[in-house]
């Protein structure tokens, strides 16, 4: 069957790469993407921090690992060859007190474990000679990390789909996927009806409810985080040479607020990690009252707010309060001033939780027969956005 039909539902990095996956594994076979918004890169993709991760973070056996560290690789093969502007800076992970060492030497170990080559500690002056204004007891320098502007990559995934002649089709809302009895899929939008023979959904901050409408008991709700940046006026930028990371908080999912110089010259500061009241909302006062109750209600939402209160509480603390999160930066780099600090974007990570209250951490796919759900592609899903598209175009044609 060579005339296979497959419709991804998402226009972001996963949705793109694992399109171009498929039409780049699979000749013959037609791809259309359908995109709800006016653009790729809406959402998640296009409000990141950037960053080409290494696979350094990541519990070693974990999709996560092994797809962050291959999709690193293919990510920067891509962008060398369709001239998306790029840079592997590498980056150092700084602990800046006796109690952050194990988790540092424990990040350095899975680091090690993960396959990357380079890693190297840093001690006193030597953390000076590489970031002359952070200071910290112990760093570790990891070579392999990168900066990209994920909306350029999604755009040019984009256009080398339509120049292999796929359909990405903008501004078209899925709202209803049904498996007929003979197996062949009717993908329902607010403008058409499609038929496919595969359908893949990678809908970011919607994939729970996307999933449902095939498996209406899927145990995972998607609790929205909004992570908002601060901006360093330009005259400052040269504070930061590279991206310096905090030892995160290994009890929470998300990294910690960091450093980061852009591929556009610009150093961003950011992100914190606060519950969104809206999943697409990035101002602080954007509310969407179903979004808001379908987190309330969901049993698991009530574990995660016992569990993470205090850490919550800090973070809400910072989001209001600019000069405390200065004095979370300053504590990597001293120099840093809270008028050197203006605001800037904000982005709502999708942070997939189970039943239990547990946030899922790895990256997490759920087949009903011919559709296949991304369920959960948080961090570091736009680096190993590519890998990602490989597993499911192998599992896509497996399900022939
Ligand atoms: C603040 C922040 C910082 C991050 N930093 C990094 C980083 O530095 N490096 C890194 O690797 N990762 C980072 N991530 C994670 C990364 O951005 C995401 O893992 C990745 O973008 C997920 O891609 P996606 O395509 O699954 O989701 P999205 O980019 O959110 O795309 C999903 C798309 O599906 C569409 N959609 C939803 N429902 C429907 C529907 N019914 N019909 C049609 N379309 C629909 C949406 O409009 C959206 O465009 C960060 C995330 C955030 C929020």
């Amino acid at each position: 069957m060579n005339q296979t039909r497959v419709i991804v539902v998402g226009g972001g990095i996963v949705g793109l790469a694992t399109a171009y996956r498929l039409v780049t594994s699979r000749p013959g076979w037609t791809v259309t993407v359908i995109e709800k918004e006016t653009s790729v890169a809406a959402h998640q993709t296009g409000n990141n921090s950037g960053v080409i991760h290494s696979g350094i973070y990541y519990k070693p056996g974990s999709l996560k690992a092994r797809l962050c560290v291959q999709g690193s690789r293919d990510l920067v093969d891509f962008c060398r060859t369709h001239d998306v502007p790029h840079r592997i800076c590498g980056k150092i992970v700084l602990a800046t007190s006796p109690g952050e060492l194990p988790g540092l030497e424990e990040i350095a170990r899975r680091g090690r474990e993960n396959g990357l080559e380079g890693l190297r500690w840093l001690e006193g002056a030597e953390i000076a000679a590489v970031e002359p204004n952070a200071r910290g007891l112990r760093a570790l320098w990891v070579p392999q990390t990168g900066i990209v502007d994920y909306t350029r990559v999604a755009e040019r995934l984009a256009d080398v789909l339509r120049d292999r002649g796929s359909d990405v089709r903008l501004g078209e809302k899925v709202i209803g996927i049904e498996i007929r009895p003979r197996g062949d899929v009717v993908v329902r939008t607010d403008r058409a009806e499609w038929t496919a023979d595969r359908v893949v959904t990678c809908a970011g901050l919607h994939s729970d409810r996307v999933a449902r409408m095939t498996d209406r008991d899927v145990a995972i709700r998607i609790v929205p985080f909004r992570g908002e940046y601060y901006k360093v006026r330009q005259e400052r930028v040269e504070i930061v040479r590279g991206l310096i990371y905090p030892v995160p908080d290994p009890r929470f999912p998300f990294l910690g607020v960091h450093f980061t110089r852009m591929i556009d010259g610009g150093l961003e500061a950011g992100p914190n990690a606060v519950l969104a009241l809206k999943r697409e909302g990035y101002r602080k006062t954007d509310i969407d009252l179903n979004d808001l109750w379908e987190t309330l209600t969901w049993p698991g939402f009530h574990a995660v707010a016992r569990k993470y209160w205090k850490t919550g509480l800090g973070e809400y603390y910072r989001s209001f309060s600019k000069k405390a999160f200065t004095k979370a930066l300053q504590r990597m780099v001293p120099e840093v001033r809270e008028d050197d600090l203006m605001p800037g974007g904000a982005g709502v990570r999708a942070q997939a939780s189970e039943r239990n209250g547990a946030l899922m951490d790895d990256f997490s796919f759920v087949e009903h027969g011919p559709v296949l759900h991304v369920c959960n592609a948080p961090s570091p899903a736009a680096t190993a956005s590519l890998a990602i598209g490989d597993v499911i175009a192998n599992r896509v044609a497996g399900a022939q």
